[in-house]
C-alpha cells in the first residue's frame, strides 16, 4: 500500500535561497527539454535523454541524476495528450530520488542535492509522518508553498494477511459524537467534544468581528484546529482498528457516499458542526490502519440506518425524536440515536458476505 508522508524542511535562509534556485534551475532546464521535445515530436524518456542530457546538465549546472528526473517530468507531461507544448512553473514540484535524497530519521535531517552540493537540512513531521517515514521507498516531491519547504515522501506500507472474522463491529460516525461502535462505545468523548465545540464557537465569533487582526487569528485558529483534528482523528481509527482486531471483528462502516445526506442535520449550528469536522481524513485513516492490521473493512448501504429500528425494524423518520434520540414510534425501543445507527450498520454488514472492501 502505497501512502505519502509530509515533512517540513526547516533550512536555513541560504539553504532556503539554494533550493529556490535549484528549482527555478530544474524547471527551466524542463521548459528547455519540452521545446526539444515539442520541436522534434520525441516524447519518450530514452529519446529525450539522448538529445537534451548532455546539453542541459552543461546548461544548467544539474547532476546527473536531476538531469535524468527533469527528462523524466517531461517525458511524462506528455503522457497524457501531444497536443499542445508544456511549460513548467519556475517552482513547480521536483521529484528527487534516492541517489540525491536521504532521509536520517535519527538526526531528522535530509541530505539532498542542489545545485552548490549536498546539503543537509533539518526536518520536522507528526509522530504519524515519522512512522510512515520508516517505509519510505522511491521518489518524494520537493515542494515549495506558503513560503516554506516540503517533501512529499513515496512510503510503501506493508499490508498484512487478512484476519479471520466471523461478526462485525458496525461504527457511526458524526450523528452526535465523531465515532461510536455498535458495543455503545463512543471513541470521542467529553474533552475532545467539548474541544471541538469550542474551537466552532471561537471560528463563528472570530468571522463575526471581521477585522484584520480577527482574521490573523482565524488563521491561526484554523491551523491549531486542523491539528487537533488530525491527532484526534488518528487517535479514534488506532484504538477502533486494534478494538476490531483484538476481538477477532471486521470493521462495518457506512458506503462514504451516504453520510452527508444521511445525517440530516437541525440549523446552521448543527450543521457547522458536522461540516467542521472531516470524516472523510478519519475513514481513509480507519481504512489503511486497518489494511496494516489485516482488518477487513465492509462498506454497508447508508439509506435508513439512523430512522430504523434496531430491535422491530420499523423503518420511518419519526423515529428520530431528535438528533440525539433514536425512540420507535411501532414498538417504543429507545435508544441512543448513533448507537442504533451503529448496530443496523453492525447488522447490514454481517447479513452481508464478508469481503474486505477498502472506502476510497
Ligand atoms: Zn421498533
Amino acid at each position: 500500500m502505497k501512502l505519502t508522508a509530509a515533512i517540513k524542511l526547516l533550512p536555513t535562509p541560504e539553504q532556503a535561497e539554494l533550493l529556490r534556485r535549484t528549482l527555478e534551475a530544474a524547471n527551466a532546464a524542463c521548459d528547455v527539454i519540452s521545446q526539444t521535445a515539442w520541436e522534434t515530436k520525441t516524447f519518450r524518456q530514452f529519446d529525450l535523454h539522448e538529445l537534451s542530457y548532455t546539453h542541459i546538465r552543461a546548461a544548467f549546472g544539474l547532476s546527473a541524476q536531476l538531469a535524468v528526473r527533469c527528462i523524466a517530468k517531461v517525458s511524462d507531461s506528455y503522457k497524457l495528450d501531444k497536443q499542445t507544448q508544456r511549460t513548467f512553473k519556475p517552482l513547480g514540484a521536483l521529484a528527487y530520488d534516492n541517489r540525491i535524497l536521504r532521509y536520517t530519521l535519527a538526526t531528522s535531517t535530509v541530505s539532498i542535492w542542489t545545485l552548490q552540493g549536498r546539503q543537509t537540512i533539518p526536518f520536522v513531521c507528526g509522530e504519524h509522518q515519522r512512522e510512515l517515514l520508516q517505509h519510505q521507498k522511491g521518489e518524494s516531491d520537493l515542494v515549495f508553498g506558503n513560503g516554506e519547504w516540503f517533501l512529499f515522501a513515496t512510503c510503501d506500507i506493508e499490508e498484512a494477511e487478512p484476519i479471520e472474522t466471523r461478526d462485525a463491529l458496525g461504527l457511526d460516525l458524526g450523528i452526535v459524537n465523531i465515532a461510536t461502535d455498535s458495543d455503545g462505545e463512543s471513541f470521542s468523548g467529553d474533552q475532545i467534544e467539548k474541544k471541538r465545540q469550542w474551537y466552532l464557537n471561537r471560528r463563528t465569533q472570530l468571522q463575526k468581528v471581521g477585522t484584520k487582526s480577527a482574521k490573523r487569528h482565524l488563521k491561526k485558529l484554523s491551523g491549531r484546529q486542523q491539528r487537533f483534528q488530525k491527532d484526534t482523528n488518528h487517535g479514534i481509527s488506532k484504538r477502533i482498528v486494534a478494538k476490531a482486531e483484538h476481538t477477532k471483528r471486521a470493521i462495518a462502516i457506512e458506503d462514504l457516499k451516504g453520510i452527508r445526506e444521511r445525517v440530516r442535520v437541525k440549523g446552521p449550528q448543527q450543521r457547522a458542526r458536522h461540516s467542521n469536522w472531516s470524516f472523510g481524513q478519519l475513514r481513509s485513516f480507519l481504512a489503511y490502519k486497518a489494511q496494516r492490521m489485516g482488518v477487513p473493512v465492509v462498506l454497508v448501504d447508508p439509506r435508513n440506518t439512523s430512522r430504523t429500528c434496531r430491535v422491530c425494524g420499523h423503518c420511518e423518520k419519526a423515529n428520530r425524536k431528535s438528533q440525539a434520540l433514536f425512540c420507535c414510534v411501532s414498538c417504543g425501543h429507545s435508544a441512543p440515536a448513533d448507537l442504533n445507527a451503529a448496530q443496523n450498520i453492525k447488522w447490514a454488514a454481517v447479513n452481508q458476505p464478508l469481503v474486505s472492501a477498502p472506502p476510497e
